[in-house]
């Protein structure tokens, strides 16, 4: 039994007051943990909704985890190792599979080990999370845009937070959960605010960059015409910070997917288009056509190679190669691309940099302010797609909801 499932009704009420900025997962799953211990919780939120960004993932299909031994699953985190550890014994994938059944909605596990949300969409898990909160007393409060915060002497924390009508609140809690997200998809906040917010207090923070993002390519106006929209099919992508397999879709500006999200890189890098063949064994199954067939003509006949490789193979290959069939096999298995320049920050899935660990405790306390606790992508840390930035935040929510139920005992 995982002791996160424990009934609200268990705890008793308290007068202790809790905010928690940012409805993604990390700021409600530190709001459910920290409601369950029986503290008033209320969340602020500054857009009028709640959690834009998980619906923005739910559009392309809810990976919420990643089936990976407990050994091996915080080796998938950039950033503090120990942190990762230690995070994924507390609240492991297993723990927030259960709570995400725990809100009546299914998982399952889909290919390359990846977990989603059954019908893929984010809408009917957060819609089921916020009634949760809601019949634990946990307040919403939207529009509301925390714009300053400071620790008080006697040791509550005041907020002063701006409203739709861009008037200043000023409310005063014994313990924050800052939970502000990432730098991607920030839509029209450009830059964003709170990053300010921090700094002006001498809060060490890393500058967002994109992660997990598309790639430049140039590619030729013949090649965009027929592959355009479609993918390279089940390929490996092979540049110098290893080896990812998958598909890549063809877009007009260059690259997207899973194989380059992992292990792009600017510059040159490879593309095996039949990773199931090796070299010789293409030779071989080439060799022997009979017909006397253009090389490209024989590959096609032979490889089952998808529209988009195929298309790559011959608008990509210089003209006097393409008649040379030891060459062209050659780049079936290393078909050299060069990328440009990553896309912007505003059309990554994620953002690497944030808030540094080094002004934290291990519970995610902000040692400067203290009851003020942290989590979620807001921190410096990073993880390829597969479901591993929403589990990241998750863990990270409920280590800060615990962190404060254990800070307001004291
Ligand atoms: C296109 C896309 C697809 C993705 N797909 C996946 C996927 O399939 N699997 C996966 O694991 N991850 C995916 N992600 C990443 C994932 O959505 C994020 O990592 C995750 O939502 C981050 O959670 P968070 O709670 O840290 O922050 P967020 O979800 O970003 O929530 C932070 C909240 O804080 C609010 N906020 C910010 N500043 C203030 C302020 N000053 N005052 C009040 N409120 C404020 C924001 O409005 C926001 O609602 C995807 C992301 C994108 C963009």
């Amino acid at each position: 039994m995982i002791e996160y499932l424990m009934d609200a009704s268990e705890s008793k009420s308290s007068t202790r007051s809790v905010a928690v900025i940012g409805t993604g997962p990390a700021g409600l799953m530190a709001a459910d943990v920290i409601a369950r211990a029986g503290h008033s919780v209320t969340i602020y939120e500054k857009s009028r909704g709640p959690g834009r960004k998980l619906l923005i993932a739910g559009s392309s299909g809810l990976n919420i985890s990643h089936d990976d031994t407990p050994d091996e699953f915080w080796r998938n985190y950039r950033g503090p190792a120990e942190h990762f550890r230690k995070l994924f014994l507390l609240f492991p994938p297993r723990a927030w599979l259960d709570f995400i059944h725990s809100l009546g909605i299914k998982t399952f596990r889909g290919t390359s080990r990846r977990y989603f949300v059954e019908g893929l969409k984010a809408s009917p898990l957060l819609r089921a999370w916020i009634m949760g909160l809601q019949e634990k007393r946990v307040q919403f409060k939207y529009s509301r845009e925390l714009v300053d915060f400071d620790c008080m002497p006697h040791g509550s924390i005041q907020l002063r937070l701006r409203n739709a009508d861009a008037e200043n609140e000023t409310e005063t809690f014994d313990a924050v959960c800052l939970a502000l997200g990432g730098g991607s998809y920030a839509g029209k906040e450009k830059p964003l605010r709170w990053p300010a917010i921090l700094k002006s207090k001498g809060i060490q923070f890393q500058d967002f960059r994109a992660s997990n993002v598309g790639f430049e390519v140039d590619w030729s106006p013949s090649f965009l015409q027929e592959a355009e929209g479609l993918p390279l099919k089940t390929i490996v992508l092979k540049t110098s910070l290893g080896e990812k397999s998958g598909d890549l879709m063809i877009t007009h500006y260059g690259i997207e997917g899973t194989p380059v999200y992992h292990v792009g890189q600017l510059g040159e890098v490879y593309v095996d288009l039949k990773p199931g063949l090796s070299l010789a064994e293409i030779q071989k199954k080439l060799r022997s056509i009979k017909e006397n067939l253009a090389p490209i003509r024989k590959i096609k006949k032979q490889l089952s190679l998808c529209p988009a490789a195929l298309a790559l193979l011959f608008h990509g290959t210089p003209r006097e190669l393409l008649q040379d069939s030891e060459a062209l096999i050659r780049r079936v298995k290393r078909f050299p691309l060069v990328l440009k320049h990553t896309r912007p920050l505003e059309e990554a899935i994620s953002s690497a940099g944030g808030l540094e660990f080094r002004e934290l405790t291990p519970e995610l306390m902000l040692l400067k302010f203290p009851g003020i606790f942290t989590a979620g992508e807001m921190l410096d840390w990073d993880a390829p797609t597969g479901g591993f930035l929403i589990q990241g935040c998750a863990s990270e929510g409920f280590l800060a909801g615990k962190s404060i139920v254990e800070y307001l005992k004291k």
